[in-house]
């Protein structure tokens, strides 16, 4: 039973933990042109840090957590991360978000340290299109990555599809093919205000999930159908004749607000309970405060990280504001955050 209840009454369960900042893509949609200035390493909270952090939090009530960057598979260690959270007796669900360059490396190696499944992003089917997206990126190895996923039992594999108007919105019923011929779960993702290139022209740019709905409604018959990973914000339809599933997630013009179960650790070391909103908890000052201070020791330290996590949980709001036209106040970038 989860004792992290915020104020207005939604349970909390799942944490989303981004372990590093760096990526070896610059998606247009998630990090500027422009020379980015990475955190410095010492103020990355270490893999030792990040389990105490989870245990507790899985001592709250939490089941789910979500490793996310950055690009996660390009911090060393991520393995024997993954091999101690699995020793965290009530954590049920272990996933990792990843752009798929390093997962025929690494797919089988995490499948065996513990890791239930991935969710991988791809926003083209197209050679030349994925590269100016991801700004240098390959296509192949992310195919190959969802091939060696799929091989090493990473299941359900979901695809996060962030579709941008006028840049991938054509290939909408290509990845509609892709769900036909192979067991994936794909997921058109609104496209949320941030990165500097897009977001000038972001009225533009968005393109909502339901426009796409209903061209594809006309075409083929979805099913809506629930899936066993998914209790989350995406809602998942069947295609007929399909292996794979078609989903929506509609970041901006439906908000989730009412059944959001999360809150997010940033890689250094934040704790923020709502991605809209700029409000953090600084827990990796609290516990090295701790290591200064020498009062480190076992039921003092781990009260401390309780208290901080429920702090943050309290400081949850209602909900965004966020729409198409509204974006106030809002700067970040998932890179940083941990999408
Ligand atoms: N590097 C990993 C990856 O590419 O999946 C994990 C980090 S990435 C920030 C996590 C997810 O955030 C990706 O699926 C990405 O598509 C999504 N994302 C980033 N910026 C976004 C934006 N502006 N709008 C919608 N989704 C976004």
């Amino acid at each position: 039973m989860s004792q992290l209840v915020d104020s207005f009454g939604r349970k909390i369960t799942y944490f989303r933990v981004s372990i590093t900042d760096r990526c070896n893509y610059r998606c247009i949609y998630c990090q500027p042109e422009k020379e980015f200035e990475f955190i410095p390493h010492e103020e990355i909270l270490r893999y030792e840090e990040i389990v105490e952090i989870i245990e507790e939090a899985v001592n709250l009530g939490v089941t789910k957590v979500r490793i996310t960057g950055g690009e996660p598979l390009v911090r060393k260690g991520v393995v024997n991360f993954i091999k101690k959270l699995r020793e965290i007796k009530k954590l049920e669900d272990i996933s990792l978000t990843t752009n798929g360059f390093f997962l025929s490396e690494y797919a089988e190696k995490l499948k065996e340290a513990g890791l239930n499944r991935v969710n991988i992003s791809l926003d083209s089917l197209q050679e030349e299109k994925y590269k100016k997206i991801t700004r240098g990126g390959s296509l192949e190895k992310a195919l190959k990555g969802i091939d060696s996923a799929l091989k090493a039992g990473l299941l359900p594999i979901k695809i996060n599809t962030v579709l941008i108007r006028g840049i991938n919105d054509d290939e909408v019923e290509d990845f509609v093919r892709l769900a036909l011929e192979r067991p994936l779960n794909i997921r058109f993702i609104e496209f949320m205000p941030s990165g500097e290139e897009v977001i000038n022209e972001f009225e533009d740019k968005f393109i909502s999930v339901q426009e796409i709905k209903e061209k594809l409604i006309k075409k083929y018959l979805l099913n809506s159908i629930k899936i066993s990973t998914a209790n989350g914000p995406a809602k998942y339809y069947q295609i007929k004749g399909g292996r794979g599933t078609i989903g929506f997630i509609t970041a901006l013009s439906q908000h989730f607000c009412k059944t959001c179960n999360r809150i997010r650790l940033t890689s250094e070391g934040k704790l923020r309970p709502c991605l809209f909103s700029n409000k953090e908890i600084d827990i990796k000052k609290a516990i090295r405060d701790l290591v200064r201070d020498k009062k480190s020791e076992g039921f003092l330290r781990k009260k401390i990280i309780r208290d901080k996590i429920i702090e943050a949980v309290m400081l949850k709001p209602k909900g965004h504001k966020l729409n198409i036209k509204n974006q106030e106040n809002l700067s970040f970038h998932m890179s940083r955050i941990g999408g």
